[in-house]
């Protein structure tokens, strides 16, 4: 089947065209067709198209809404230019795949969409106001486009943590703002942790339940995960995605009463705190350079920029906690796995991370870390090492897909 996997962001949609089926599943002989994104939606639009193994064919054009620049994508997907394998037009697209950022307590595991599953997302909006809204125009405008024939299936962010438990997932606030607002930890990236957790099953050849591994993205958004008999135990991220790890641009952990003071004495609403701390915080914040990792890791190299070197400290040193805290809340874990353009691809970040761990009998092997920069899987561990290290390069879009498929044929 060709599934189409669609990511709708307030201002972006980013898809992927994959072909997969249980067959392909089975034998991990999935592949992606294509893939591309269109950013600045509601603007000028830009829009970057690639049929896999060819080049990225960019323009820019004004892109209304949600629904033209879906329209944008299936036009190039059926166009006569585009030669994608087996598509040569809408009617070879099979289902569509969506990536919903919160399922609440509602949604514990991936759903075929109807009426009463959209509603549901709907509910989830005021958990989550800035992402739900874009996950439903996205849906609603792959329904308007293909009509109701075509299955389309929702993955929710939220889903693979639903298994942490009460005692993690309470904030210790009266209990009735949990039952009254349901405040809680819910997680996120829970798809990209999921699926670092099923390729490390995978790879190590071991059933689910023997799953106890620590599970790291870091990317622009960061969480950690513990994952316990394969389930999701603990994250770092909570009621919203602000709590936990520093990231590009949030400031993860602070005091809840900094954001009192800071609208106290900076005149701001409670609003405009709060997206100081998603949008202004984090890598950028202290290093009053930028939110890309790449760019601090360089300017740290080339100019020894002090708040950058400040910066990439506080990153690694955050990660590094988190570790402690979770090797402990689960008494002790197999690997520590990292993931996500930062875990993927810098070996600096990694080693720093794991620096000062020998405590617990993680060892890294310098020459096979160093060795990991390009988004490759392998082990990085030394060979003393108590726990195994690795990187396991996330694939959220081709989780998605499976499950889309894996719904349709009700095997899910
Ligand atoms: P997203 O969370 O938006 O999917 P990514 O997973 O692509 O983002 O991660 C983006 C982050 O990864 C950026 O901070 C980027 O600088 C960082 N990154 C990518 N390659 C490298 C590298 N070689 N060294 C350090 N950081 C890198």
């Amino acid at each position: 089947m060709n599934i189409l996997v669609l990511n709708c962001g307030s201002s972006s949609l980013k898809f992927q065209l994959i072909s997969t089926s249980l067959e392909q599943i089975e034998q991990r002989a999935d592949r992606v067709l294509a893939k591309g994104q269109i950013e600045r939606i509601g603007g000028a639009g830009l829009l970057a198209f690639q049929v896999a193994g060819s080049q990225t064919a960019r323009s820019a054009r004004p892109v209304r809404d949600m629904r033209a620049a879906l329209e944008a994508v299936l036009q190039w997907i059926g166009s006569e230019e585009t030669n994608i394998e087996g598509v040569s037009g809408l009617a070879d697209i099979d289902a569509v795949g969506h990536r919903v950022v919160h399922g609440g307590e509602s949604f514990i595991q991936s759903v075929l969409i109807d009426d009463v599953v959209l509603r549901g997302i709907d509910d989830c909006v005021e958990l989550a106001p800035l992402h739900n809204p874009a996950n439903i125009q996205g849906i609603q405008a792959a329904r308007s486009i293909f009509g109701k024939a075509i299955p389309q299936a929702a993955v929710f962010d939220t889903a693979f943590h639903h298994t942490i438990p009460e005692h993690s997932y309470l904030y210790a606030i009266p209990y009735q703002f949990y039952r009254r607002h349901k405040i809680r930890r819910y997680g996120f990236h829970g798809t990209s942790h999921r699926y670092i957790a099923y390729q490390y099953r995978i790879l190590n050849n071991i059933p689910r339940k023997d799953v106890n591994i620590i599970t790291l993205h870091l990317g622009n958004g960061c969480s950690i995960a513990a994952i316990k008999g394969g389930d999701s135990f603990d994250t770092s991220m909570g009621f919203t995605p602000l709590e936990g790890l520093v990231m590009g641009t949030r400031s993860g952990d602070i005091d809840p009463a900094i954001i009192g003071f800071i609208c106290e004495k900076e005149g701001m609403s409670v609003h405009e705190a709060e997206m100081l701390l998603n949008k202004a915080s984090g890598l950028l914040g202290i290093s009053g350079l930028t939110n890309d990792m790449r760019e601090l890791i360089a300017e740290a190299e080339e100019s020894g920029d002090r708040r950058a070197r400040l910066a990439i400290e506080i990153f690694c040193y955050r990660v590094r906690k988190y570790i402690g805290a979770y090797l402990s809340a689960m008494n002790g874990a197999d690997a520590v796995i990292f993931s996500g353009g930062i875990g993927e691809n810098s070996a600096l970040v990694r080693s720093k991370i794991c620096d000062q761990l020998s405590w617990c009998g993680i060892a890294i092997d310098p020459a096979r870390n160093a060795e990991l920069v390009d988004g490759q899987e392998g082990v990085f561990n030394g060979e003393g090492s108590r726990i195994r290290l690795g990187v396991i390069p996330t694939n959220e879009e081709l989780l998605i897909a499976r499950d889309t498929v894996r719904l349709i044929k009700g095997v899910i």
